[in-house]
């Protein structure tokens, strides 16, 4: 064996041996929150991908999907006939341009109400809380209100929230955080978002 081939095989050895302990310290078995923000593109891709995931297992998931909810989404079309999938979508699609802060509250508290009663059903394995962010931005949502579903839910339940600018009061109680970095993004070469692609 070569030098490089006996230094190889001692650092995997070690690697291994790291990795055993940390699987022999994961003993907690429960379900997660996990909180995919940050400015790159993935966030919605990764928790669709996670739903996937989940359905592929015969569980229950339940998708809402705050602000962009009229809008296209090929995960959506696809999975859409699996019938342990739920999809709740905001009654007016709220975008950017929309003014009316009466209505989008009212649009967001109706569809938090499902995302409420998912959050209550120990038969939902996963619940994604798909731009959600932005509610408690803008104010249409109370951070202490959300806190509380979310600590109040089912102990083998995971729930995924996405979006940019996460509160700092989810990231603190999330398991698993995944900042998306921006390095670059072809929207800011004037490329259209793509179907299929960007959604
Ligand atoms: P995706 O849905 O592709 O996983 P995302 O959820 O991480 O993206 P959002 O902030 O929800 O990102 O953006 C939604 C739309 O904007 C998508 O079409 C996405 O491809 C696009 N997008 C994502 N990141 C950026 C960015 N940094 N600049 C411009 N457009 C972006
Ligand atoms: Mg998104």
């Amino acid at each position: 064996m070569s030098d490089r081939d006996t230094r190889h095989q001692q650092a995997m050895q070690k690697l291994k041996s790291r990795v055993d302990e940390k699987i022999t310290q994961a003993t907690e078995q429960r379900g997660l929150l996990l909180v995919f923000t940050g400015n790159g593109k993935g966030k919605t891709t990764a928790a669709w991908g996670t739903v996937t995931r989940a359905l592929g297992y015969g569980y229950r998931v339940g998708v809402v999907q705050f602000i962009k909810g009229l809008w296209e989404c090929g995960e959506r079309e696809r999975l859409a006939k699996d019938s342990n999938l739920e999809v709740a979508i905001m009654a007016t699609g709220f975008t950017w341009d929309t003014q009316d802060r009466e209505a989008d509250t009212r649009a967001c508290q109706a569809v938090w109400a499902d995302a409420q009663r998912m959050l209550g059903d120990p038969g939902v394995y996963l619940v994604v809380l798909d731009e959600i962010t932005y509610m408690l931005k803008f104010g249409y949502l109370n951070i202490q209100v959300v806190k509380k579903a979310l600590e109040e839910r089912p102990a083998e339940q995971t729930v995924i929230i996405t979006g940019r600018n996460a509160h700092r009061e989810l990231i603190a109680m999330a398991d698993t955080v995944t900042e998306m970095q921006e390095v670059r993004h072809a929207f800011n070469s004037g490329l259209q978002a793509r179907r299929g692609i960007d959604f």
